[in-house]
């Protein structure tokens, strides 16, 4: 075998000149020296999946409840969820969501001469921070920090999961990540997300930006297919939007998916729109992308508009549906609940969390919470109310 120097050498060469280098560039907050075999972002990935917050991504809503029927507007309890949770199989989840939104940046990033290691570490890391319930969830445990003048936003929560509270080491917390992949979660920022981002002093990688559009691709093209799985919308419906329409021309000369349809048109136009600006704004190298003001990963202006109108049918027809709804109200409620349970009374693991991160005591319940499963707050909440009945 190689020794790992020259590997990286020879790789470095078969990128863009813009792409970010696999050795690493930045590095990370601890030194640390080379792994015998792995590249530095191969190793930043290794950690990111092992996490727990990881794992439990699993059982993390992406629109319909994760496991529950999407006609169910009464979540089921927990110990019914098992016997429940074969109807609902097939719809996304968190987890499955990411590892679209992976093999979409993979594939964007090899395309475009990109880093491919370092597009799925911050694929793979993006969601992490992700509460039960999705973005229902994600309201409500805002609205719960709001009297301490806080907020909660997935990417930050995200970051700070693999900074803070996952640990890999007893000697700091954290999982010590290339500041590439940080910077990359930092950057994150989609439609849902809230624009004020906290300050990098660069603008960020393509591998980064890669990733943003990659996630948009993805939810839109899963969602649409699991809204017509959902019986939420019909064929028809979506072929009166211009990208329904393209894409399901496609995927019926091709006899496939419209989901599958949907992510071609998307990739192929943002490879054009992509591979136009790079040589408009002449970047040549990661320092022209470091000081570039606007995005260089993007999407036509004509593809964009057909996106935009697709996604306001979705939300039309999918997230602002009555079945969606009634689980998303349903999980804000939960949450809500456990909220002020737990600031009265805090249970041990909030107390520990409390004294891992040294911080404020809403501080510890936001990061219980927003890292529990929906069965897991389901059956917090089921045990609260148990517990209340009792008095
Ligand atoms: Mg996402």
């Amino acid at each position: 075998m190689e020794p790992l120097s020259d590997r990286l050498r020879l790789a470095d060469n078969a990128l863009a000149s813009y792409a970010v280098k696999h050795g690493s560039g930045l590095g990370r907050v601890h030194p640390e020296s080379d792994d015998a075999t792995r590249f530095p972002f191969q190793r930043d990935r290794d950690r990111i999946i092992h996490t727990q917050a990881f794992r439990r991504l699993k059982h993390k809503t992406q629109v319909f409840v994760a496991g529950l029927r999407p006609d169910f507007g009464q979540a089921v309890s927990g110990k019914d969820y098992g016997r429940q949770a074969g109807h609902g199989d097939h719809y996304r989840t968190r987890i499955t969501h990411t590892l679209e939104v992976a093999q979409i940046g993979r594939d964007l990033a090899r395309t475009l001469g990109l880093n491919e290691d370092l597009a799925e570490a911050i694929a793979l890391a993006h969601d992490l921070g992700h509460t039960p319930f999705g973005h229902a969830g994600e309201e409500a445990m805002n609205a719960c920090l709001m009297p301490y003048q806080k907020k909660f936003e997935h990417n930050e929560q995200s970051l700070r999961i693999v900074t803070v509270l996952e640990d890999r080491t007893s000697a700091y917390s954290g999982l010590n990540l290339s500041q590439e992949i940080l910077e990359g979660l930092m950057k994150h920022r989609t439609p849902h997300d809230t624009p004020d981002a906290p300050s990098i002093p660069r603008s960020a990688s393509l591998e980064a930006q890669i990733v943003n559009l990659a996630d948009e691709i993805a939810y839109t093209a899963h969602d649409t297919d699991d809204g017509l799985r959902a019986e939420q919308f019909s064929l028809s419906n979506v072929q009166k939007t211009r990208l329904g329409f393209l894409a399901s021309k496609r995927a019926e000369i091709r006899s496939t998916e419209l989901r599958g349809a949907i992510v071609d048109a998307l990739v192929v136009d943002l490879y054009r729109e992509t591979d136009f600006r790079l040589k408009q704004e002449k970047i040549l190298t990661i320092q022209d992308v470091y000081a570039a003001r606007k995005p260089l990963v993007s999407f036509s202006r004509e593809m964009q508009t057909s996106l935009t109108e697709l996604r306001g049918f979705l939300w039309d027809h999918l997230y602002k549906s009555d079945a969606v709804q009634a689980q998303a109200k349903r999980g804000q409620n939960i949450l809500t609940e456990l909220f002020a349970a737990f600031l009265e009374s805090p249970p041990p693991k909030v107390l520990e969390l409390q004294k891992k991160t040294d911080g404020a005591l809403e501080d510890a319940v936001k990061d219980y919470i927003a890292g529990m499963t929906d069965p897991y707050a389901l059956q917090a909440y089921e045990g609260l109310k148990e517990s209340r009945s009792k008095k």
